[in-house]
């Protein structure tokens, strides 16, 4: 993975990087200094620690993305760690039980949003304070195939991540003029802690997943950490607002 990107010099900050594909991504990013924050600020730690001993430069911290003085306090500390901040992937995300949409519990509801939805606004809002004064940068925001289409039981969610597009979008015209490109990645099925613990819950949810897998398996995070790098890369300095499925074509029928 990641053979030819070379991200010298630069500074990477992912959100949720502690499991799944923030942490892939933050193993991913070649020569770039790495911020690992998540929830779990000890498993977070641990991983960084993992890259430093294999030569990289990482720290690991603890940040509720729902939180936004705790986002602002994960930026101040990037910046104070490394000076700048150049490549945010702001990934943090979770589900919530599927639900009929006129049973949805309003907790249920609250909780997503505020990490999902709120966590992508709070962390672009910093993050850009700083990438501004430099001129330049790109962040990769995480929605999902759920961003793109709708699926029964999970309004809640895609909202959610629907959002997140509508954010990128709007931030991407923004900013593109003045050095920073914003772009989200929509991740289909990936093999993360995320999904096992679905199927865990659910004894037919393979089957039902595999019923829309046009590419016949489930993604795997590296494959999604492919796909932030090159957004990131300077193969991707024209690609503004854009929705990026990685999804093994779930979304193409
Ligand atoms: P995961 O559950 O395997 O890992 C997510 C990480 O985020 C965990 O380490 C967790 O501690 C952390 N986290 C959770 N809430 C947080 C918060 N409030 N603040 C900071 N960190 C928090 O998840 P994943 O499958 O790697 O998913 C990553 C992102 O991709 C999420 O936004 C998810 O919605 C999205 N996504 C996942 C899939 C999939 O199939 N796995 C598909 C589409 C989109």
């Amino acid at each position: 993975m990641n053979p030819t990107y070379d991200f010298k010099g630069q500074v990477a900050l992912v959100t949720g990087a502690a499991k799944g594909m923030g942490l892939a991504t933050a193993f991913a990013v070649s020569g770039a200094s790495v911020v690992l924050a998540d929830l779990d600020g000890e498993l977070a730690g641990r991983e960084a620690r993992r890259i430093v001993d294999e030569g990289g430069a990482a720290i690991g911290l603890a940040c509720d993305v729902a939180e936004e003085v705790q986002v602002a306090a994960m930026v101040d500390r990037t910046v104070s760690e490394y000076r700048r901040l150049d490549m945010p992937f702001n990934n943090a995300g979770i589900q919530v039980p599927p639900s009929d949409a006129a049973e949805e519990p309003l907790d249920n509801f609250e909780r997503v949003t505020a990490v999902n939805q709120r966590g992508v606004w709070a962390c672009m809002k910093h993050e850009l304070r700083i990438m501004r004064e430099q001129g330049s940068g790109a962040i990769v925001n995480c929605s999902s195939l759920g961003g793109l289409v709708g699926l029964p039981q999970r309004a809640a969610y895609h909202g959610t991540k629907h959002a997140v597009i509508g954010m990128t979008k709007s931030a991407g015209v923004d900013y593109a003029a003045r050095g920073i490109r914003i772009n989200v990645v929509c991740p289909g099925t990936i093999d993360t802690p995320m999904v096992q613990e679905m199927l865990e819950g659910q004894s037919d949810a393979m089957a039902e997943i595999m019923k829309e897998q046009s590419i016949g398996r489930l993604g795997h995070a590296d494959e999604v950490a492919a796909a932030v790098l090159w957004l990131c890369s300077p193969g991707a300095s024209f690609v503004v607002g854009v929705a990026l499925p990685v999804d093994g074509g779930f979304t193409a029928h």
